[in-house]
């Protein structure tokens, strides 16, 4: 763990031989060595975004996710342009200065509208970030989106391991996957990986991949979370990740990624009343408060017993702002651009 700190790497045979031998005392070590990282490249503050999950229809099919095409139980909806705007304005006199437009990959939202949109926004308020968490595209979407103003896009590479990431994704292939992610870096995006972590079969092996892949693709920004079964899926029966394993991994993220912006996700707070708390002190530093509109809010279920689907925006903002300064951080509602990006060509910053 020390030549971890020092060399921000291990090899595959290390972190294996690592998570083996966690036990409570060093894993609270490996905790406190990420929050030292943390805290020596961002210092404590923690970063909010505004989430806005503007639709739940999707035509992929994941083995794992709620509203995968195959369900038939999921009540759909899409948000129109308009409303989407309608919580961006909310979430702007609520402070928020980067909005993340998620959703299912809705065809319906074709570049076309999406490039309006995402131009719309950026009109209205030049000052915010706009993030985008839509799926694959192709990479003439992808780079008109970036010329209407889109900052950043979340694409979670799932899991690193090919025969894992085969078996999850019956519509969709590894190669691909990957090869998405790396056109999003190539347009100038500020990117975001991320991986599940207890999906049915993974072993230690499969998690030292996410790392490796992790520390090669050196993304802006890492989402990890327990896998978390949804109860109309082929994987309703599969244990859920643990909230231990899953600090693990943030912890690991933050060691060998130290410039990346890892959220504690909403699948932590699911997992344990205080997991994203946990994962603010073992590495993460933002945390994506619910702006989307209260009515929608129980259809995005992604997975089982979601939490915050009855928050109003406004409170959602104040109730997380206590938990982070209670557990000793301070909320930032700046843009919250991550290191890496900072600190690069102004090609990549287009006009900012
Ligand atoms: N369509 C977009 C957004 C996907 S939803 C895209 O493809 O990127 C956002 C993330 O939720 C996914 O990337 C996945 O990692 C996570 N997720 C989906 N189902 C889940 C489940 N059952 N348990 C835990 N996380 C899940």
């Amino acid at each position: 763990m020390d030549r971890l700190y020092a060399q921000e790497s291990l090899d595959s045979d290390e972190i294996v031989y690592l998570l083996d031998r966690l036990d409570e005392e060093s894993r609270r070590r490996l905790h406190t060595l990420a929050h030292q990282k943390r805290v020596a490249y961002y210092g404590t503050v923690v970063y909010l975004r505004g989430l806005i999950e503007f639709s739940n229809i999707c035509k992929q099919n994941c083995m794992y996710c709620g509203i995968r095409s195959a369900n038939k139980t999921v009540s759909r909806y899409r948000l129109q342009p308009d409303e989407i705007l309608e919580c961006c304005r909310e979430g702007y006199d609520l402070g928020y200065r980067t909005f993340v437009l998620q959703s299912g990959e809705d065809d319906w939202y074709t570049t076309d509208k999406l490039a309006r949109l995402i131009a719309d926004i950026k009109r209205r308020y030049p000052d915010i970030a706009v993030t985008l968490s839509i799926g694959e595209r192709d990479d003439e979407t992808y780079t008109r989106l970036f010329e209407a103003g889109a900052d950043r896009y979340l694409l979670r590479h799932e899991t690193a391991s090919r025969r894992l990431y085969q078996a999850l994704h019956p519509t969709m292939t590894f190669e691909n996957r990957r090869d998405r992610l790396l056109a999003l870096k190539t347009i100038g995006y500020q990117v975001g990986a991320g991986f599940m972590v207890g999906l049915p079969g993974q072993t230690h092996e499969d998690l030292a991949e996410d790392l490796l892949y992790l520390k090669e693709l050196n993304p802006d920004m890492i989402g990890i979370g327990p896998f978390l079964p949804h109860q109309a899926t082929p994987l309703k029966d599969e244990p859920a990740g643990t909230l231990e394993a899953s600090l693990d991994m943030i912890a690991l993220a933050r060691l060998f990624v130290p410039n990346a912006l890892i959220p504690a996700t909403t699948a932590m707070g699911t997992v344990h009343p205080y997991g994203r708390e946990l994962a603010l002190k073992a590495g993460a530093n933002v945390v994506m408060p619910n702006l989307s509109p209260l009515s929608v809010r129980p259809k995005y279920t992604l997975y089982n017993n979601k939490i915050c689907t009855g928050d109003e925006s406004a409170q959602c903002r104040f109730c997380l702002e206590q938990r982070i300064e209670g557990a000793g951080f301070h909320v930032d509602m700046g843009r919250g651009d991550s290191l890496n990006w900072l600190s690069s060509p102004p090609a990549r910053q287009g006009d900012l």
